[in-house]
């Protein structure tokens, strides 16, 4: 799975994007979005999810279930 951030919830304070090893996040609209194809979880980068880490914003970036779970190659 990859993460994804609530728009509603995001204050586009920016602190996620150069967190994200894969620079799978950017700016849309006004709010940051994380590019699914990209997000790997950190998995092999970090033990826990960057941009989640670094959020001010309690629940803003979660699991998005309806992308299928992220394997290593
Ligand atoms: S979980 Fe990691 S790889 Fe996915 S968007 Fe956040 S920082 Fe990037
Ligand atoms: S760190 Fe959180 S509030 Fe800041 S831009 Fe990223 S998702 Fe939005």
């Amino acid at each position: 799975m990859a993460y994804k951030i609530i728009a509603s919830t995001c204050t586009a304070c920016s602190a996620c994007e150069p967190e994200c090893p894969n620079v799978a996040i950017r700016e849309k609209d006004g709010a940051f979005v994380i590019n699914p194809k990209k997000c790997t979880e950190c998995i092999g980068h970090y033990d826990d999810p960057m941009c989640v880490e670094v959020c001010p914003v309690d629940g803003c970036i979660v699991i998005d279930k309806s992308v299928s779970r992220y394997a290593a190659a």
